[in-house]
């Protein structure tokens, strides 16, 4: 059985940059309804599920339906935890000097993870990655990630933005750009910290 991980924070933590109507119901029909249809596809597809992430990485094996619910639990679990309220716009210390490794400043980082959002076209994710020793941009379409067999984006994600449109449309409606530069006033650069290396 998969699980939903507890909402480390109140629907209204993140407000204004993200407001309570969207993350409850993004958590509780969205998230939830990934998790209800991904144990079922599990049980379905009689599948032994040792862990979330092993069966992330393996998706390629099994359907469609399994893919996106799987998908989309282990990004939702994934995205509540990087987040936060009282986030400090921008990293410091061991992030901030991967970042500066890896991009040459935080502005550029910025600049193009803000890009691989913005041209996601429909739904997706954009994220940044370890691989192979450096931190790459990217994104992915749907509910894949790069921890998944079938994503041709891989590597260990550091950091998510869900560019789907029910993470932002009931206050930000077609506006994807003003929630993406909002959502950097919510970003956990601690949990970042905690996943890279
Ligand atoms: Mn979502």
């Amino acid at each position: 059985m998969l699980a939903q991980v507890a909402l480390p924070y109140a629907y209204n933590a993140l407000e204004p940059s993200i407001d309570a109507q969207t993350m409850e119901i993004h958590y509780t029909k969205h998230h939830a309804g990934y998790v209800k249809n991904a144990n079922a596809a599990i049980a379905a597809e009689n599948i032994a599920v040792a862990n979330e992430t092993e069966l992330v990485a393996s998706v390629g094996k099994y359907s469609t339906g399994l893919r996106n619910n799987v998908g989309g639990v282990w990004n939702h679990n994934f995205f509540w935890q990087v987040m936060g309220p009282g986030g400090k716009g921008r990293p410091e210390g061991k992030v901030l000097d991967a970042i500066n490794a890896s991009f040459g400043d935080f502005e550029k980082f910025q600049a193009a993870f803000t890009e691989a959002g913005m041209k996601r076209f429909g739904s997706g994710w954009a994220w940044l990655v370890e691989h192979e020793g450096k931190l790459t941009i990217g994104s992915t379409a749907n509910q894949d990630n790069p921890l998944m067999d079938v994503s041709d984006f891989k590597g260990k994600p550091l950091l998510a933005l869900d560019v789907w449109e029910h993470a932002y449309y009931l206050k930000y409606q077609n506006k994807r750009n003003e929630y993406v530069a909002n959502w950097w006033n919510v970003v956990n650069w601690d949990e970042v910290a905690k996943r890279i290396g």
